[in-house]
């Protein structure tokens, strides 16, 4: 079983040197009475918080409450679909296909109690199930509706909105008939938000020096919802621009992992008079609504009102560079690892 682990703690900007790729002996016959399963992995997602685990503790400690922090040389967890191939747990058997918590490797085993479902595919391919039709999803989904609950007409920005969440958030409120606008770090991720995803307007942020005039540029009347993926400058200056009433959804502040001195810091005084509503969110919380989320979603993806957007590395050994080039900004949509056929 081969698997990635990092050497130790990361507290910059990833690197290749970070990771490293081990192999352990897995038995597959079981015990009767162990109760485990073993999940063949096959795709695995990746995600930006996981840098947040792998920090030590000093550097994460302000922030890995939520997650579990990462060991190095031990396997790292993640949201992904397998499939059995050996089983004591009476809930699962041999051939099962299976979403939950397994491993960047190329075999995960669970034991009872560990984060794990059958996987119903509705027809759909399995890398679905670990981007737009699984936490990626719930959490464009449960931040632009639970939160921000857009009404048609409003003005929403998006940031990373090229991003697994970005995309479909954008996708979304445009749905609601909402004017949207995304900022990515990239022409080419313009032209995308633009031509294939429907967005209104684009902006590349890398090329922009004032960010405030540009913002007031896009949004001449005011920003009504803003989907922060990034936190730092851009959160400041989306609040200096956000009308009374605003929402804003604070899902993830990327710009600020890499430097746990960083930190945004947004105009209160605004916030006040503007009377707007700024809410932090985990997607874990959402679960509730998981079935909602999954039956609209299933039928805008079967009507083709929703485009879905995968970014798929092969092989195990793709999983650091997969990671590093979230950093880079070099994914386009869902960053996913497939590790092996059905
Ligand atoms: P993405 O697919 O959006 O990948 C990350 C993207 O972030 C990159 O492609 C890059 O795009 C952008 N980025 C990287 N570094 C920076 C930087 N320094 N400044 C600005 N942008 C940067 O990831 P996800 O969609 O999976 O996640 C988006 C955000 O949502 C993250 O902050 C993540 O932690 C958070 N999240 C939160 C969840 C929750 O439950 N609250 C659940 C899932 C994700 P670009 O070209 O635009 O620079």
């Amino acid at each position: 079983n081969r698997y990635i682990t990092i050497n130790n703690h990361v507290n910059g900007a990833p690197q290749d040197s970070d990771f490293e790729l081990k192999a352990s002996p897995l038995a597959l016959s079981l015990d009767p009475a162990s109760n485990v399963v073993i999940v063949k992995n096959l795709y695995v997602s990746i995600d930006p918080y996981q840098l947040n685990r792998m920090k030590s503790f000093s550097a994460s400690q302000k922030t890995s409450d939520f997650a579990v922090a990462i060991v190095p040389g031990e396997a790292i967890d993640t949201y992904g679909v397998g499939k059995v191939v050996a089983s004591t747990n009476p809930e699962f058997d041999k051939g099962d296909i299976v979403v939950g918590l397994l491993n960047w490797g190329e075999f995960t085993v669970i034991k009872a109690g560990g984060m794990l479902n059958k996987l119903n595919t509705m027809g759909f391919p399995l890398s679905y199930h670990v981007g737009i039709l699984g936490f990626s999803g719930l959490t464009a989904y449960a931040g632009l509706f639970d939160i921000c609950k857009p009404k048609k007409g409003e003005k929403v920005f998006v940031s990373a909105a090229l991003g697994s969440v970005g995309n479909l958030v954008g996708q979304f409120a445009k749905l609601s008939g909402c004017y949207v606008v995304g900022c990515a770090g990239s022409k080419e991720k313009v032209a995308l938000l633009k031509e294939k995803l429907g967005f209104d307007d684009a902006f590349n942020y890398r090329e922009e020096t004032d960010l405030n005039s540009t913002l007031k540029s896009y949004f001449p009347n005011g920003i009504d919802i803003y989907f922060d993926n990034v936190g730092g400058e851009m959160q400041e200056v989306a609040v200096s621009n956000m009308n009374i009433n605003g929402r804003i959804a604070v899902c993830g502040v990327i710009s600020e992992y890499l430097d746990s001195e960083k930190r945004a810091a947004p105009s209160m005084i605004e916030v006040i008079y503007k009377r707007i509503k700024i809410q932090g969110f985990l997607a874990g919380d959402y679960l509730n609504i998981f079935g909602d989320f999954l039956s609209t979603t299933c039928d805008h993806l079967r009507t083709g009102k929703i485009q879905p957007l995968e970014d798929i590395s092969d092989g195990v050994e793709s999983i650091p560079s997969a990671f590093i080039s979230l950093y880079r900004g070099q994914n386009i949509g869902k960053k996913i690892v497939k590790i092996a056929e059905e």
